[in-house]
C-alpha cells in the first residue's frame, strides 16, 4: 500500500480504534476475576462433547455394580466399563445421590468419590462435583449429626443457631468427601397437606429469608470461594414449589404477583447471602412447568434477581416436560426447551440421552452455542469456586471433629429450641419427676419418626438400625424419672413394612387398662416418616385410631400431655379440647428424645413459636397473611354471622413456662418518608420466676391498597433470653421498602397512606407521605 494522506488518516483510525479497544479487553480482563480468567481458558480449549458432558449429572448407581442403573450393591462396588462410560465417552461432569437404601460410612463415602474422581480427572482433566441432600445433616452418612428438620429450625426463630447448624453439616459433608448439597429448601410450607411442607422453614417469607441466608453463609463460609470446610448450597426448588391440590409436583395456579412477593424473596435473600447454586422446582405454574420457564428461570432469575450462579433440573424434570407433563413432544425437544429457558446442568440421572441430543440441538442450530458457553463457564465457576481442581477430594481423617459431642449439643440445642409450647391448661407442664408416667403412642418409641424422611435413607425408614445410640422420646423420659415410673403401652403403632400411613396392633384397652396406676399420661402423636411423592395425603386429619387413643385417655379423666411428632399440622379438633397440654416437637432428630424430657420435666423450657398456622378443619387452610375476606369467623356487611373459628393455634404462636410483659412500645415517627426510617422498639421483661427465652415479632398492616391488602406480614423478630425480673428493649426499623407489595402491574410499591406496626398487643398507626415505587415493572409473565 502507498502511503497517501487518506491511508495516513485510515492507519490512524484505525490504531486509535485498537489502541481504544486494546485498552477496552485490558480493562475488561482487569474487571474479570481470576476464576474469571482461568474458566475462560478451559472453556477456549473445550469440544462441544466436553461442554455438553460438563452440563450433565448422573446418579451414583449409573457407575457402580451391576449394570442396572436403578441399583447399586451396597456399599457400593465400582464398575469399570460405566466410569469409562461416563467420563471417557460422556465427559460427565458430575454425579450425585446415594444408590442405596443405607447409608455409609464417611471413610466408604470417602473412597467411593475418590475413586469417582480419580476417573473423572483421568478422563475429563477437569473434577467432576458431587451433591447429595444433606437437609438436616449429612443424612446419608451414618454416625453423622442429624438436627432437627427445617420446619423445627424455622421454629426456633434463631438464625445464629441455623447458620451454626450449617456450619456442622457443611464439615461433615467435607468429611465424607462431597462438597456440594442440595440445600436449604427456601418453598414456602403454606400447605399443611403437603408432603414436604417440613422440609420448609414454615409459611413466611421473610422468615424463609432470614433463615435460608444464615444457612447459605453457615454452608459456604465468608469468602468469595468455599474451603475445605465448608461446601457450595443449592437453593431449592425454584419457584413456586407447591401446588394448588397439596399433593407433590401437581400444577399450581398462581398470580405472578403472589410469586414474587411471597416465594421469590426468601430465594433473593439467600442469594445476596452469596448462594452458589439453585435446583429448579418440579413444578408446573398456570400451564407451564418450571423447567421450561425462560420467565422463571432467565428473566427472573438472572435479570430481576441477579443470580449469578449454576442451575440444576430436579430429578429428570427434563424428561418430565415430554413424559409427565406433555409439554414438549419428544424428549429432545424437552432438552431444548430446557436449556434455552435457562437450565446449566441436567440431572439426568439415568443415562446419558441429554448428551446426544444436545449435541444435535447445536449443530441443529436450535440451541445456541453462546448458551451452552453460558452454562459450562457457569459449571466450571462453581468447581473453581470450591478449589476442586487443586483440591478435587477431601478425606475424612482430616475431619476429626465428625460426629462429636460438640457437634451433637448443636443438634440437640436446635431441638429445644425448636420444641413448641402450643398449650398448657393449668400450668400443668413443667412435671414433678416424682410422679408415674404412662408413656404411650406410636411415635412413643420411634427414632425414625424423629427424625423424619432424608435420614439415613430417602423415606428414612431404616432410622432405629443407625440410631441406637440415641433416645427415643419413651427412653428419654425413663432416663429421666427412671424407669420403675414409667409405663409404656403403645396404644397404636405403625406397620414399619408398609406405607408411612398405615397403622397396625390397635389396643386402646390395654392403652387405657394401663392408665390407670398413673398420674400423667404422656400421648406421643402424629406420623411416620416420609417424603416427596409417597408421602401424598388424603386426609389432613390426623388418624382415626389415634384419634380413638387420644379420645379413651381422656375420658379417663387422667391429664393428657400431647406430644405432636408431625410433618405437617395433622388436625386434632376432634380432642384438642380434651388435652391438658400440647407441645409441638415436629421432626426434632436425633436428639428430640432428651430435649423433650428436658422440658417436660422442668430441667429446661419451651422457646419455640410455631413457623405456621395450624388448622381447625381441611377445608378452612388459612395461613395468617391471609386477605381480608378470608377472615372466617365473621363477614362483616352482608350476613354478620358468627362461624367457627378456623384456627387452631396461629402463626407465631408458642407458650414459655415464665411469663413476659411487652411495655413502652414506640414508634419514633407518626410519619415515613420515602427515604426515611421509622424506629419501632419495645421492652420486653421476665416478669415470671423462672428464665425463658422470648421471641419480639414485629408485624404491619397495610390499611387500604390497590391490590387487596393481607392481613399483617412480618417485618422482624428477635429472639431474646431473659432471667427472671431481667428486661431489655428490642428495637427495630422499618423503611418505606420493608412496607411494598407487587401492584397491579407487577411492580414493587408501597403505597402512601396508613400502616398500623404492631408488637405483641401494642399497634401505632404510621402514615407514609407518599407512593414509592422500587425498581421496574417485573417482565415476567406467567
Ligand atoms: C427432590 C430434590 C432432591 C433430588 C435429588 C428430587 O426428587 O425433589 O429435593 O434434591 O431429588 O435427590
Amino acid at each position: 500500500m502507498k502511503f497517501n494522506s487518506h491511508n495516513v488518516w485510515l492507519l490512524l483510525a484505525f490504531l486509535t480504534v485498537a489502541a481504544i479497544s486494546s485498552c477496552q479487553q485490558a480493562r475488561d480482563i482487569k474487571q474479570k476475576s481470576t476464576i474469571d480468567l482461568k474458566v475462560d481458558s478451559i472453556l477456549a480449549g473445550m469440544s462441544l462433547e466436553e461442554k455438553v458432558g460438563q452440563m450433565t449429572q448422573i446418579t451414583l448407581s449409573v457407575v457402580t455394580q451391576p449394570d442396572d442403573p436403578s441399583k447399586t450393591d451396597y456399599p457400593a462396588v465400582m464398575n469399570p466399563k460405566k466410569l469409562k462410560e461416563a467420563f471417557g465417552k460422556y465427559k460427565v461432569g458430575s454425579v450425585l445421590n446415594t444408590g442405596t437404601n443405607l447409608p455409609r460410612s464417611s471413610e466408604k463415602w470417602t473412597e467411593i468419590i475418590d475413586q469417582i474422581q480419580e476417573w473423572a480427572i483421568r478422563e475429563t482433566n477437569i473434577p467432576m462435583i458431587y451433591g447429595i441432600d444433606a437437609v438436616h445433616g449429612v443424612n446419608y452418612t451414618s454416625g453423622a449429626t442429624l438436627f432437627p428438620q427445617q420446619i423445627g429450625q424455622g421454629a426456633t426463630f434463631n438464625p445464629e443457631l441455623v447458620k451454626r447448624l450449617n456450619e456442622i453439616c457443611a464439615y461433615e459433608m467435607r468429611a465424607s468427601n462431597i462438597p456440594w448439597n442440595f440445600a436449604p429448601v427456601l418453598d414456602m410450607g403454606r400447605d399443611p397437606r403437603d408432603a414436604r411442607m417440613w422440609e420448609t422453614y414454615g409459611e413466611d417469607v421473610y422468615l424463609n429469608g432470614i433463615l435460608g441466608a444464615a444457612a447459605v453463609e453457615g454452608m459456604q463460609g465468608n469468602e468469595e470461594t468455599i474451603d475445605a470446610n465448608h461446601g457450595a448450597a443449592c437453593l431449592k426448588h425454584y419457584l413456586g414449589y407447591i401446588s394448588t391440590s397439596g399433593k407433590d409436583r401437581n400444577p399450581l395456579h398462581i398470580h405472578t404477583r403472589e410469586l414474587l412477593e411471597k416465594h421469590a424473596p426468601a430465594f433473593e435473600a439467600s442469594i445476596i447471602a452469596g448462594a452458589k447454586s439453585i435446583m429448579v422446582s418440579s413444578g408446573i405454574i398456570n400451564g407451564i412447568p418450571v423447567h421450561a420457564s425462560h420467565d422463571i428461570l432467565t428473566t427472573l432469575l438472572r435479570d430481576e434477581l441477579g443470580f449469578e450462579g449454576m442451575v440444576v433440573t430436579d430429578w429428570a424434570d427434563i424428561d418430565n416436560l415430554y413424559n409427565r407433563d406433555k409439554f414438549a413432544s419428544s424428549p429432545k425437544e424437552a432438552v431444548k426447551l430446557a436449556v434455552n429457558a435457562g437450565i446449566d446442568m441436567s440431572m439426568v440421572p439415568y443415562d446419558f440421552k441429554f448428551c446426544d441430543y444436545l449435541i444435535e440441538l447445536v449443530n441443529e442450530g436450535e440451541v445456541p452455542v453462546s448458551r451452552i458457553d453460558e452454562a459450562v463457564r457457569r459449571v466450571l465457576k462453581l468447581k473453581f469456586e470450591l478449589d476442586l481442581f487443586k483440591t478435587p477430594t477431601t478425606n475424612f481423617k482430616n475431619y476429626p471433629e465428625f460426629g462429636s459431642e460438640a457437634f451433637e449439643k448443636t443438634s440437640y440445642e436446635t431441638a429445644l429450641e425448636s420444641i413448641t409450647l402450643l398449650k398448657n391448661k393449668d400450668k400443668k407442664l413443667p412435671l414433678k419427676k416424682n410422679i408415674k408416667v404412662m408413656v404411650t403412642g406410636p411415635n412413643a418409641n420411634s427414632m425414625r419418626t424423629l427424625n423424619g424422611g432424608w435420614s439415613y435413607s430417602w423415606q428414612g425408614e431404616v432410622t432405629d438400625q443407625y440410631t441406637k445410640k440415641h433416645n427415643t422420646l419413651l427412653e428419654a423420659i425413663q432416663n429421666k424419672i427412671g424407669n420403675k415410673n414409667v409405663t409404656f403401652v403403645e396404644g397404636v403403632s405403625y406397620n414399619t413394612e408398609g406405607k408411612y400411613y398405615e397403622e397396625k396392633d390397635v389396643d386402646i384397652t390395654a392403652a387405657v387398662k394401663a392408665a390407670r396406676g398413673v398420674d400423667v399420661i404422656i400421648l406421643c402423636l402424629g406420623e411416620n416418616s416420609y417424603t416427596e411423592k409417597p408421602g401424598d395425603l388424603h386426609d389432613l386429619y390426623i388418624s382415626e385410631n389415634q384419634t380413638n387413643l387420644a379420645t379413651a385417655l381422656a375420658n379417663t379423666g387422667k391429664p393428657v400431655i400431647l406430644v405432636l411428632n408431625e410433618g405437617r399440622p395433622r388436625i386434632i379438633s376432634k380432642f384438642e379440647h380434651l388435652m391438658t397440654s400440647v407441645v409441638q416437637i415436629y421432626l426434632p432428630g436425633n436428639f428430640g428424645g432428651d430435649a423433650l424430657a428436658d422440658v417436660l420435666f422442668g430441667d429446661k423450657y419451651p422457646s419455640g413459636k410455631l413457623p405456621y398456622t395450624y388448622p381447625v378443619f381441611p377445608n378452612s387452610l388459612i395461613t395468617y397473611d391471609y386477605k381480608p375476606s378470608e377472615k372466617q369467623e365473621k363477614l362483616e356487611g352482608m350476613y354478620d354471622y358468627e362461624s367457627d373459628v378456623a384456627i387452631q393455634y396461629e402463626f407465631g404462636h408458642g407458650l414459655s413456662y415464665t411469663s413476659f410483659r411487652y411495655s413502652n412500645f414506640s414508634v419514633s415517627d407518626e410519619e415515613l418518608t420515602p427515604g426515611g426510617l421509622v424506629k419501632i422498639s419495645v421492652t420486653v421483661e421476665n416478669t415470671g420466676s423462672r428464665e425463658g427465652k422470648e421471641t419480639v415479632m414485629l408485624f404491619s398492616s397495610d390499611l387500604y391498597a390497590t391490590v387487596t391488602p393481607d392481613n399483617k406480614r412480618l417485618r422482624g423478630f428477635k429472639k431474646v433470653f431473659l432471667k427472671p425480673t431481667e428486661s431489655t428493649t428490642v428495637e427495630f426499623e422499618i423503611s418505606a421498602k420493608d412496607l411494598a407489595f407487587y401492584n397491579r402491574d407487577n411492580q414493587l410499591v408501597a403505597g402512601e397512606g396508613e400502616f398500623i406496626l404492631r408488637i405483641d398487643d401494642f399497634n401505632e398507626t404510621i402514615r407514609l407521605t407518599e407512593t414509592v415505587v422500587f425498581g421496574e415493572k417485573s417482565k415476567v409473565r406467567l
